[in-house]
């Protein structure tokens, strides 16, 4: 740590916009499809390690405080997983970086020069920042593969920088992110016809569409039966290296299959983090026990 300028209101030294194109948020696309040419306006700076900083957060509903002096990190590349009681702050924190509610105070910055107190929400959205709600939100009356266009014709950046070749490399681009949400072979089936854990992956494959950088998931195994949590436990670990995640989840043991034995694992309680670790050392922490997981 102490390599933030947030942290130590240092300037930022201009750098080469290097945030993209260093492997982090470039999907593994071959041949006529790969992305490498496609520029960002905002470029994230990563050289530091650092994708998502968040400094003494607080959020106040009238005298409530749902964030309490919120700090957390994550590395770019990380798949975090957060964890913790119900009312602890987690949605909220997602809302305050995704800028749906602004902090009363903190800091919240995209890696080291992008901050996101001084955005909108969709200034925010065109960062990268890629949200997932609980319900999955997809085109119902359209098939899977139109839902995937829409999704791609939504992100300008895209749709701009590839006129010439747009046909065949946009058709590449949603094939693969078929492959990868495993939905080929429902490409032409309207996604209302879909099974709720579909439809969930569905809306993941979206939201790859636009490159996100950074993808919220906020409970995003709610209602799904074991079988589709555990094959969403699957897609998120293959999109490791495509982008930065962090997971909200109650589920243990999806949770276990995302931190594995060393990914670190953040509990909340009462707009603050509780502990932080491997799942392993956060379940033996005694302040998890009394406040989360009980005895
Ligand atoms: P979690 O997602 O961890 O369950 P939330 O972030 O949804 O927790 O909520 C944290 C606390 O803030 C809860 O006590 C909740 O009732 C309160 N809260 C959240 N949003 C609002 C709001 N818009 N107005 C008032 N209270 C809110
Ligand atoms: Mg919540």
């Amino acid at each position: 740590m102490g390599t933030h300028p947030a942290m130590d209101h240092a300037k930022t030294p201009p750098r080469s916009a290097s945030g993209f194109g260093d492997g982090l948020d470039q999907p593994t696309l071959s041949g006529a499809a790969a992305l490498g040419h496609v520029v960002r306006p905002n470029a994230i700076d990563v050289s530091h390690g650092t994708i998502l900083y968040l400094e003494d957060v607080t959020v106040s509903f009238g005298g409530f405080r749902a964030l309490n002096k919120l700090s957390l990190t994550v590395d770019a590349g990380e798949l975090r997983c957060v964890i913790g009681p119900n009312g602890a702050g987690k949605t909220t924190m997602m809302d305050v970086i995704t800028g749906k509610t602004s902090p009363d105070a903190g800091k919240v910055y995209l890696g080291q020069s992008i901050d996101l107190t001084r955005l909108n929400e969709p200034q925010i959205a065109q960062t990268g920042i890629g949200r997932k709600f609980q319900k999955p939100t997809v085109f119902e009356q359209h098939p899977v593969w139109e839902n995937l266009e829409l999704a791609m014709k939504a992100d300008k950046r895209w749709w701009a920088s590839l006129r010439a070749r747009l046909d065949r490399a946009a058709q590449a681009r949603i094939e693969h992110t078929l492959e990868v949400i495993r939905l080929e072979s429902e490409a032409r089936r309207l996604a209302g016809e879909l099974s709720h854990g579909q439809k969930q992956r569905l809306e993941i494959g979206m939201l790859l569409m636009q490159q996100p950088a950074l993808l919220l998931l906020d409970e995003p195994a709610a209602g799904m039966t074991d079988d589709e949590t555990m094959e969403l436990a699957v897609l998120l670990n293959r999109l490791r290296g495509t982008c930065s995640m962090m997971v909200v989840e109650h589920d243990m043991e999806f949770v276990a299959a995302l931190a594995g034995e060393t990914g670190r694992v953040t509990v909340m309680a009462e707009g603050r983090v509780l502990a932080e670790g491997s799942l392993d050392h956060v379940k033996r922490d005694e302040a998890v026990i009394e406040s989360y997981l009980g005895r």
